[in-house]
């Protein structure tokens, strides 16, 4: 495998396909993800959104126009994209830069419910990197948000550090907490497959708003009467967790940039780490941008993100 440098920006090597089916919408959507140039970022292309004609939306924080149940990019009345979030983690768990994702329909496919379609669809044809340097948004100080009795914090660290605790009153999920330092390894191993999870009672309320047409067995962990439906049972007993870790990760990958920093929640969600990026990057004396120095580093599968603290001696940009 070929060796490379930890801060050059990436893309993928060639273009890839995923269909399945909207959870909400329950309609089938083709995603067609494209290689892009150096600081192209993530973006979005709504084929045919709007009188025949393609448009374009940014994954970007500043994007983001809603988070009820999903986290929600582009004007809904004109053309968006929703449910995001979990490609979203596998493009930064991977550290994929730059993307072009052609989308036919208003939602992401949900596919399992969790990240493992898209990294598969990414290993078919790998990465490659660019002549660009990567940067990264480098938090300086604290910002916290609290919402009811959650709470979501970012904090100056040096590497890409998430710590989720939930606390739901049902037994069958309970109190859970994980702490993970972000590699595309780490993200792999004990993110990626953690799959959505829902509670029957609250389906079926949603049903009749027209939302979670596309839910099933198939695509989530369903809790009934603090029992888990599903006949495979759970991938890992704290699934729960990992799910709402693998969620904070898309959502901070609006980011624009990779974070170098510490993400904590408690009882947080979609709204939450919107409210907490937004709170970070709408004050400019909260972050900077910096470039790593250039280094050999470890092979494709490890590009980018496993990063260990003493690289941090970062120039300022
Ligand atoms: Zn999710």
């Amino acid at each position: 495998m070929a060796r490379t440098t930890v801060n050059a920006q990436t893309t993928i090597a060639d273009t890839v396909r995923v269909v399945g089916i909207g959870v909400h919408s329950g309609q089938e959507v083709t995603l067609t993800l494209q290689p892009a140039d150096p600081d192209t970022g993530i973006v979005f292309v709504r084929t045919e959104a709007v009188q025949g004609r393609d448009v374009e939306i940014p994954a970007l924080w500043s994007h983001v126009s809603a988070t009820d149940l999903c986290t929600m990019v582009g004007d809904p009345k004109h053309a968006s994209v929703a449910t995001i979030e979990h490609l979203m983690a596998a493009l930064r768990g991977l550290g994929v830069d730059n993307v072009l994702i052609e989308i036919d329909g208003s939602e992401v496919p949900v596919m399992d419910g969790s990240s493992d379609a898209f990294i598969e669809a990414i290993d078919q044809v790998g990465l490659v990197t660019q002549s660009a340097r990567r940067r990264w948004i480098k938090v300086l100080k604290p910002v916290r948000v609290e919402l009811g009795s959650g709470w979501a914090e970012l904090r100056p660290h040096d590497g890409q550090r998430y710590e989720v605790t939930i606390d739901f009153p049902d037994k069958v999920i309970g109190r859970q907490s994980i702490g993970i330092d972000l590699s595309p390894r780490v993200f792999r191993e004990q993110v990626a497959r953690a799959r959505t999870f829902g509670f029957v009672k609250d389906l079926e309320k949603l049903l009749p708003m027209g939302l979670c047409r596309g839910s099933s067995l198939e695509n989530s962990v369903a809790i009934k009467d603090d029992r888990v439906l599903n006949p495979e049972g759970l991938r890992w007993a704290d699934e729960f967790v990992r799910h709402k870790l693998l969620d904070a990760i898309g959502d901070l990958a609006l980011s624009g940039a990779p974070l170098l920093g510490l993400y904590r929640s408690y009882r947080g969600g979609h709204r939450m780490n919107h409210l907490t990026l937004k709170a970070l990057l709408s004050d400019p004396t909260a972050w900077t941008l910096v470039d790593a120095p250039l280094r050999a580093a470890a092979p494709a599968a490890e590009l980018g993100l496993g990063l260990v603290a003493p690289a941090w001696a970062a120039e300022v940009a």
